[in-house]
């Protein structure tokens, strides 16, 4: 890998992430069912304490503030034409506070779904998803983005679009599902399905993970789940599980938590290690500590998960169904 993240990975052995972007900028006075990306022209101060707060925490590659900033998502808000200008911003504004430091920092193009669900169960179509991440692409590739960071999907086909997007751009990608129902993305993709997609795709992405989803366990038992494609693997856990309270969501997971968890990840196989929901500047200025001043050791059993993070939410993740339904395959095949 020629690539800043490649250089990073190689001197380092794993990369600190940045956390949770809407939690900080709820912090910061964002309404709910305001879309941030419009703060990258509003109100740029806030944008750049936000991607200043996840350099001073010691992150070695951030996201932009560009999520959300696809046609589909802006049309909420009647801005469906500013797509490409908000993205451009948000990776300028990435970029102008990077080149601030002294040290390798990865800008990573944030592209979070469309919110539409694709034909034939939807009404998108998957030319047109194509087409609405194409424009997030080269907006983020303007404004100076290293590579396109494809988050929080659950349909391999929008993940696919995206991909298409990314290739369409010239750019490289990471990419991330959220598995967020009893192990399985909300389209019901498992773990392990996503490596194999992965393995069979022809352009290929420098990473590939987990984010989002229940809590740090959960996402814990994902990463167990994937292949080794020997391809570097992310891990985005939010900090705690989201508990809802006086008509807002919260995450109580500690800084001490999500030091444990940032360890058990590296432990189980990840490279590329950092929070989603909840996930603030103080829990990853402990991540990168404890990271620093732990060895990394042999991967982690269910209980030693259980013990340092907390139950799961559900029994199985999936996988072990997936598992049996091979030898049936198999006999189905001899009948034949
Ligand atoms: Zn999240």
């Amino acid at each position: 890998m020629e690539n800043t993240l490649g250089h990073i990975l190689h001197e380092k052995g794993w990369i600190l992430a940045d956390g949770a972007i809407g939690t900080q900028l709820f912090n910061m006075g964002l309404q709910s069912g305001d879309a941030p990306e419009l703060w990258n022209d509003l109100q740029p101060e806030k944008i750049r304490k936000l991607y200043r707060s996840s350099i001073d925490a010691g992150c070695d590659l951030f996201l932009t503030n560009s999520f959300g900033s696809n046609s589909c998502r802006l049309k909420l808000h009647n801005k469906e034409r500013e797509d490409f200008r908000l993205s451009k911003l948000s990776a300028e504004l990435g970029r102008e506070e990077i080149g601030k430091e002294k040290r390798k920092i990865v800008l990573a193009g944030s592209m979070g779904p469309t919110g539409e669900i694709l034909q034939p169960l939807g009404a998108l179509s998957f030319k047109d998803a194509v087409e609405v991440f194409h424009i997030q692409a080269e907006g983020l590739k303007e404004g100076g983005a290293d590579i396109l960071w494809i988050e929080t999907i659950s349909h391999l086909d929008e993940l696919r679009a995206a991909i298409d997007a990314a290739k369409l751009a010239e750019m490289e990608w990471c990419g991330t599902m959220s598995f967020d129902t009893s192990g399985r993305t909300m389209m019901g993709i498992t773990s392990k399905e996503f490596s194999k997609n992965i393995s069979e795709m022809d352009y290929k992405p420098l990473a590939y993970g987990a984010n989002c989803g229940v809590g740090p366990s959960d996402l814990i038992r994902t990463l167990l789940g994937f292949e080794d494609l020997r391809l570097p693997i992310i891990a985005k856990g939010n900090a705690g599980i989201p508990k809802y309270a006086d008509g807002k969501i919260r995450y109580d997971g500690t800084p001490e938590l999500m030091a444990s968890y940032a360890c058990l990840a590296r432990d189980a196989g990840a490279k590329i290690i950092g929070g989603c929901c909840g996930t603030t500047p103080e829990h990853l200025t402990l991540m990168r500590q404890a990271l620093e001043g732990q060895k990394p050791m042999t991967k982690p059993s269910i209980d030693e998960i259980i013990e340092k993070l907390g139950p799961l939410s559900s029994n199985s993740d999936g996988t072990d169904l997936e598992n049996m339904k091979g030898p049936r395959r198999l006999k189905r095949k001899r009948r034949l």
